[in-house]
C-alpha cells in the first residue's frame, strides 16, 4: 500500500478512534516501532494468533462486522481456553484496497468488542495484497496456572460450557439456504448468530479455572477438540451423547442431524474441560449460574468413545473429525 494510505488507514481507522480504553499497564501503543508494556507482577502471559483468510475462513464478500468479530472472538476464546484474562492484541491486516466504508465498519466493531471484552489494541501491520488476511495475535494474563490440554486425569468428568451445534447449523444456513426453509425466523436467527457473533467464554473461565484439570475451546468441533485433550493427556474418553446439550435451534432438525453437528461442527467457541467429581460439586456451589453440563468422563486407554443408551454411538468415519485445513 501507498506510505501516504497506510498511516492514514493506520491512524483514521486503528489509532485515533475515541472507542478504546486505554490500560495503565501500556506504556507505549500504537505508533512507534514497538508497543511497550509493563506486565502486572505475578501473572504468567499467554499469547495466542490467528489467520483468517478470505475464501478459507470465510467466504469473499462477507460483511466487515462479520470478519472483525470472528477473528477477534476465536483469539479471545483461546485466551479462555487458557483461564487467562485479556490484556492487549496486535493486528496485522493485508487489504485488497482502500474502501473506507469497509475499513469504518471493520474497525468500528472490532474496537468495540475489545472494549466489551477490556483488550486494547496496541500495533499492527498495515499491507496490501491479493487476498483479505486478517491476523491478530492476543495476549493474556494467567493467575496461578494455566489451563492446559494435557492435564487430563483419570476419572475425571468432561463437561462442556452453553449449547453446542447452533453455529454448525448457522454454517449449512449460509452455505444452502434453499435446505432451510422449513425452519422458524427464530432458530434461523439464532443459527446465524452462533456463526457470526460468538461469543467467547471469558467469563466462564474465569469461574473454571480454579476448579478444573483441563480445558479446550471448541473451535474445531467438539469431538475433534476432545480428541485433541486425549491425544496430550494420554487417556481415553467415554462420551454419551445424549447428554450433550444442544442448542435450541436443533430442535427444529432431525435429533440425529443436529447432534452430529454438535459432535462434528466446528466454531461454537463454548469450552470443553474436565475436573473431578469433588471439583464439579465445589464449582455449582461457588457459581450455581454457571451454565455447563457434564457429557462423560475420562478413563484409562486411548480415543473417545461416543456412546448412547450404554452401547456405543457411530458416527459415519469422515465424520468423526472436525475442519483440518491440510485433511
Ligand atoms: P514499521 O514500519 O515499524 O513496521 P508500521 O508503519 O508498520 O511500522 O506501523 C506504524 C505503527 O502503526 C506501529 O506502531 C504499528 O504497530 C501500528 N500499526 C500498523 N498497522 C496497524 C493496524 N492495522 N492496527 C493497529 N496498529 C497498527
Ligand atoms: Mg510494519
Amino acid at each position: 500500500m501507498a506510505a501516504a494510505n497506510e498511516f492514514s488507514i493506520i491512524d483514521r481507522y486503528f489509532q485515533q478512534k475515541s472507542l478504546q480504553t486505554e490500560h495503565n499497564d501500556v506504556l507505549l501503543s500504537i505508533g512507534d516501532d514497538c508497543a511497550v508494556v509493563q506486565p502486572k507482577p505475578g501473572y504468567k502471559l499467554v499469547f495466542s494468533i490467528d489467520t483468517l483468510i478470505a475464501g478459507v475462513h470465510f467466504p469473499h464478500h462477507s460483511a466487515p462486522e462479520q470478519i472483525a468479530t470472528k477473528a477477534l472472538a476465536a483469539n479471545l476464546s483461546d485466551l479462555a481456553a487458557m483461564g487467562a484474562e485479556p490484556a492487549w492484541f496486535t493486528l496485522a491486516i493485508s487489504l485488497t484496497e482502500n474502501d473506507p466504508d469497509w475499513l469504518e465498519r471493520f474497525s468500528t466493531t472490532l474496537l468495540e468488542m475489545a472494549n466489551d471484552y477490556d483488550i486494547q489494541l496496541v500495533g499492527g501491520d498495515t499491507t496490501r495484497s491479493s487476498v483479505l488476511t486478517i491476523t491478530i495475535q492476543v495476549h493474556g494474563y494467567v493467575k496461578g496456572e494455566p489451563l492446559l490440554r494435557s492435564s487430563a486425569k483419570e476419572g475425571d468428568l468432561v463437561a462442556v460450557t452453553g449449547k453446542l451445534g447452533a453455529a454448525a447449523l448457522g454454517l449449512q444456513i449460509a452455505l444452502n439456504p434453499e435446505h432451510y426453509h422449513q425452519l422458524s425466523e427464530q432458530a434461523r436467527r439464532q443459527a446465524l448468530a452462533a456463526l457470526h457473533h460468538p461469543i467467547p467464554q471469558l467469563k466462564a473461565a474465569t469461574s473454571l479455572n480454579q476448579y478444573c484439570n483441563c480445558a479446550i475451546d471448541i473451535s474445531d468441533g467438539l469431538c475433534a477438540d476432545i480428541g485433541h485433550i486425549l491425544e496430550q493427556s494420554n487417556c481415553a474418553a467415554r462420551i454419551d451423547v445424549e447428554q450433550i446439550p444442544l442448542a435450541d435451534c436443533l430442535r427444529e432438525i432431525p435429533y440425529h442431524q443436529g447432534l452430529k453437528m454438535a459432535l462434528t461442527g466446528g466454531d461454537d467457541y463454548q469450552l470443553c474441560f474436565t475436573l473431578s467429581k469433588a471439583a464439579r460439586d465445589q464449582l455449582k456451589d461457588k457459581y450455581p449460574d454457571l451454565d455447563f453440563t457434564v457429557i462423560g468422563g475420562i478413563c484409562s486407554g486411548q480415543g473417545l468413545q461416543l456412546m448412547i443408551n450404554n452401547k456405543p454411538y457411530q458416527l459415519m468415519d469422515d465424520d468423526k473429525k472436525g475442519y483440518n485445513h491440510f485433511g
